[in-house]
């Protein structure tokens, strides 16, 4: 079938179940991951314009790399798989563009060559291709995870063995399943005396794609690593806070109401984007792009969010509180009334982010 996205169009086998059993993977349902890749990769080279080789690691039908090349990107395009490399030759020249196609195991290649900007999106975790990819990045690594399970620690040995953190099953599940993957990332970036630092990261539709800016040297490496931490967070009245450092501290109890608190970590507790970057992406979206309307509303968002290391559910804390729920602007409105800054996330429709801790959400949004 032929599918159109961007200035490209190009032909995917049909899919039968959701991409599981086609010759080459392809999910429409990543339109909105792939139109922000391009946004992002347009705004990164005006940020840094001696930027110009593109790898897309993990290529598949070659829709990403396909759509970098149509931005005057030097691409290379690999795959492991013989299909999906046959796939992407022929989707290049359907479109009439030049790139590199390589029929090999990323971590072969990205081990061997360095690229401006590396895109690894597997199946599941990246954690494979980690170390390759943070060896074969100059500048910026694009990192999809689809693991959302372990991520977020619904599934919580698979999460320890995959991130070397502890996750927990929170109400902020999707914002402690970036944070364990940017923890990984970053972590593994230091060892090669790298930091890694976050640039724009969206929890969307059960993937975390996060887009991170290499700065080379032991000093800012450490300081990336300072950014790491724990959160402690009690399951019963929802409080939480969090500590930095690599040796976790909780407190005993919870203060609130004396209920045990559970500890995740390290997590990465700093910002997940750098809302300058953010704004500029915004404006590299484009009207050929078919998410063009989600992707800036998505983006106003990540650019409005306050920097906490955790969000609140309205909906999970009025249910707790015995009250009913309002109008998420009156809401937010109340809390900023009252003197706290709060701010709307991406992370759902009911979900905000505050400085105030619970009691103080309580009282401030009181009727
Ligand atoms: N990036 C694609 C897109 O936007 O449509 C989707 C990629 S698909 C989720 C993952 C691809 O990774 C598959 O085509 C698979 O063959 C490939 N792959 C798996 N292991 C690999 C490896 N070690 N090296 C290179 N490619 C690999």
């Amino acid at each position: 079938m032929r599918v159109s996205e961007g200035q490209v169009t190009v032909t995917v086998p049909e899919q039968p179940e959701a991409g599981k059993g086609a010759d080459v993977f392809f999910n429409p349902v990543q339109e909105l991951n792939r139109d922000i890749t391009v946004a992002a990769l347009r705004a990164y080279r005006e940020r840094t314009p001696r930027v110009s080789t593109y790898l897309d690691a993990t290529a598949a039908s070659g829709i990403r790399g396909v759509r970098a090349a149509a931005n005057d990107w030097e691409t290379t395009l690999c795959d492991i798989d013989d299909d999906a490399t046959a796939l992407c030759e022929q989707n290049l020249e359907r479109n009439d563009l030049a790139a590199s196609v390589r029929r090999s195991d990323a971590n072969v290649l990205m081990h061997s060559e360095a690229f401006d900007v590396v895109d690894v999106d597997p199946f599941g975790t990246p954690i494979p291709f980690a170390d390759a990819a943070v060896q074969g990045t100059k500048h910026l690594l694009c990192v999809t995870a689809t693991d959302t399970a372990p991520l977020c620690g619904a599934h919580f040995e698979s999460g320890v063995r995959s991130y070397g953190a502890v996750p927990r099953n929170t109400e902020f599940h999707a914002e402690m399943g970036m944070r364990v993957l940017l923890s990984a990332m970053v972590r593994t970036a230091a060892r090669y005396d790298i930091a890694a630092r976050p640039i724009l990261s969206h929890a969307t539709k059960h993937y975390a794609r996060t887009y991170l800016a290499f700065d080379h040297g032991a000093k800012v490496a450490n300081d990336c690593i300072d950014e790491l931490g724990y959160v402690h967070h009690c399951q019963h009245c929802l409080w939480r806070d969090h500590d930095y450092g690599l040796i976790a501290d909780p407190p005993d109890d919870c203060p609130v109401c004396d209920e045990h608190l559970q500890t995740a970590g390290p997590i990465w507790l700093g910002r997940t984007c750098d809302p300058e970057f953010v704004s500029a992406v915004s404006e590299q979206v484009t009207e050929e792009m078919g998410t063009a309307d989600e992707a800036t509303e998505l983006l106003a968002t990540l650019g409005a969010e306050i920097d906490t290391p955790t969000h609140y559910d309205q909906h999970r804390l009025c249910k707790r509180w015995g009250r009913g729920a309002e109008a998420m602007d009156e809401f937010i409105e109340k809390l900023r009334d009252a003197g706290y800054a709060a701010s709307r996330t991406h992370y759902g429709g009911t979900t905000f982010k505050t400085d105030a801790d619970v009691v103080e959400i309580r009282e401030a949004t009181a009727e």
